[in-house]
Formats: structure tokens, sequence, C-alpha cells
């Protein structure tokens, strides 16, 4: 069953589907975090109730749509209150704030004043297909980027500066899913397993084919392929997946928080590859924002794998070994 199992290509559609059969004896599929998921796994058990379980709390702790959670809670506050923070969430903003620092602000989770500008992202909504007007985003710009925060990591505490500051960790969050979903099958003794949510990636106790979708094609076919490792966790970020064009221009979903606009750069589609979910997810979004050259120098300064579709069809890849299909792709 594994033999067959490992044999399998894995396709991305809008950014990842599974194209064969399951890796593993047991699948457990539903849907979270705006996703549909699929956890395949090798274990004398069910641990169906547990995946969804994990991913629900992720969902429950981390997303702006649900009222309750902590980014809600944050994102309601007045300025200057003092919001208090489980050991959990204190380490996760943490990490998301040094991601914020490490990335220069490409990936920022104190974005969501432009996100809800923007209208992109369900509940908020697009000012038909037109942008903003310049007055609107230099508010929204003004009131996002992580300077609005003060993470007090050793107390737990985190506060804003403006009552309309806000986060979103909607760039991070799954794969963070992903990481947890792996410690999970890990922890429970599953010797192999392969995590599947809304295109992010996790294997485990072993290797699998990888598939990423051609960005900006009509058809679902994939633009080059690469092997996922042992405890390796996937993320693609593109400009394709909710955007317009307007006066000659492309309008996307991925945006900069330090101009206020998506992002312009020569990168379509980056794909990361790193042992923590939350990185490789976060990594992903900031390298369309910083383009190839900035994005390549990103990932060799912390040594991260990844592979970056530009616009002229090229594949980028920094220490990570791709297949392109055909000569549409060209590997530089
Ligand atoms: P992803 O698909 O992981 O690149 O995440 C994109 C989502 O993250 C968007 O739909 C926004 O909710 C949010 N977002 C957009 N741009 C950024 C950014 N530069 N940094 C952090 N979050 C962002
Ligand atoms: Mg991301």
């Amino acid at each position: 069953m594994m033999k067959k199992a490992l044999s399998i290509i894995l396709l991305l559609a809008l950014l990842v589907v599974f194209f064969a059969c399951s890796p593993a004896e047991r699948t457990a599929y539903g849907f979270s975090m705006g996703s549909d998921y699929k956890v395949s796994y090798d274990f004398n058990g069910d641990l169906d109730k547990e995946i969804a379980d994990l991913f629900a709390s992720v969902e429950s702790s981390y997303s702006v749509r649900v009222d309750s959670s902590v980014l809600s809670r944050l994102n309601a506050a007045k300025a200057g209150e003092m919001i208090t923070l489980t050991t959990e969430e204190n380490e996760v903003l943490y990490q998301a704030f040094a991601l914020a620092s490490a990335t220069r602000s490409a990936f920022d989770p104190a974005i969501l004043p432009l996100v809800k500008l923007w209208g992109f992202d369900p509940p908020y909504e697009m000012n038909g297909e037109v942008p903003p007007a310049d007055s609107a985003i230099l508010k929204a710009t003004i009131l996002s980027g992580m300077d609005q925060f003060t993470l007090y990591h050793d107390l737990s505490i985190i506060t804003k500066r403006s009552d309309d500051a806000a986060l979103d960790l909607g760039a991070a969050i799954k794969g963070y899913a992903v990481g947890r979903a792996l410690d999970l099958l890990r922890e429970k003794g599953a010797t192999k397993g392969l995590v599947w949510l809304g295109g992010t990636v996790g294997a485990l106790g072993d290797s699998y084919p990888i598939g990423v979708t051609a960005p900006r094609e009509s058809n679902q076919d994939y633009a080059f392929r690469f092997t996922l490792s042992d405890g390796e966790i996937c993320a693609t970020s593109g400009d394709y997946e909710r955007y317009y064009e307007y006066e000659g221009k492309r309008y996307h979903h991925i945006l900069d928080v330090n101009t206020g606009y998506p992002a312009s750069s020569d990168v379509i589609s980056a794909t990361i590859v790193a042992k923590d979910g939350l990185i490789a997810d976060a990594f992903a979004t900031a390298v369309v924002v910083l383009g190839v050259e900035k994005g390549v120098a990103l990932l060799e300064e912390y040594g991260i794998k990844g592979a970056l579709v530009t616009k002229e069809k090229k594949v980028v890849t920094v220490g990570l070994t791709v297949t392109i299909k055909d000569t549409t792709y060209e590997i530089v």
C-alpha cells in the first residue's frame, strides 16, 4: 500500500490538489480556515476527530473571521489596551513579528487595514473592480505595519498604538496549521502522513512528489514538480488567486504594506519549503512582494529552499531541485 502510494504525483490546483490515490491507510477530509483539507496517514486507529479539532482550534484562535479569536479581540481593542495572550498565542505572534522583521515587512501581519480596504478577501468587499482612492490607501497604509503593535513577550501582553490598527494572519496560518498537524500525527505515533490544507502541504515519514500549478494559466496543469521530504512543509503564494485588471494593470490580494498597493514584483508565484510551516507560508507571501532579487537574497540569508516563477516563465530555484513539465518554463 505505502509503496504504491509513494509513486503518486500531487498536482497543485489553485495551489495543490491530490492527483491520485492516498498515500496512507486512512484519510481525513474536511474544511477549515476557508479551505478544504485532506490528511492521509498511516496509523493503527482513527485520528480524524483529533485532526478536525486541531484545525478548528487554530482557526478559532487566529482567524479574523471568528469574533472570539485573539486577533478579533485585539483588532476590536482600543489603542493602549492590554490584551493578555495564552502561551501559544504569545509564541505565534512573536514568531509572526519576527518574520515581519526578517522580511522587512514584505510579510507583515499588521496589514488588516489595507486588506479590508482593498477587499480581495471575504468578508471584506471590493470597490467594484476599481482600486480605492489614493487618500484612503494612504490612510490605511499609515494604520498598517507592525510598528503599530508592541508585543511584551515576557509578559504575554500585546498593545496597539491606534484604535484601527489590526492584525491578519491569513498569510501564515495555513502553514502553521499544517505544521501543527504534522506534530499531532508524530505525537500519536503515525509513521507516515501527508497533510494538505488549501494548497499548503506537509510530509511525514517519507518523501512525496509535489506539482506546483502553472501560475496565471487557465488550465490546471503544473509548471514544475519537486520532492517534499519528511518533516518539510511547502507553501505557495501567487498573484493569480484573487485579482482584477483595471486600466491595463493587475491588482491582486498580496499587498505591500510599504506602499499600500498590491505587490508589483517580477515574481508571480513563490513556493517555499521549510521545516516550519509558519516560516514557509510567511516567506511565500513575502517573496511575491520582494521579487526575484530580494526574494532570493532573503531565502539565501535564512537558508530556506524555494522556487519562484517569474512573469517571463522562468523558474528560479534556491536549494530546491525541480523538474519542469515542458519547455513552456525555463529553469534559471
Ligand atoms: P497567502 O496566500 O499566504 O500569500 O496570503 C495572502 C493573504 O494574506 C491575503 O489574502 C491577505 O489576507 C493577507 N496578506 C496580503 N498581503 C500580505 C502581506 N504582505 N503580509 C501579510 N499578510 C498579507
Ligand atoms: Mg503565505
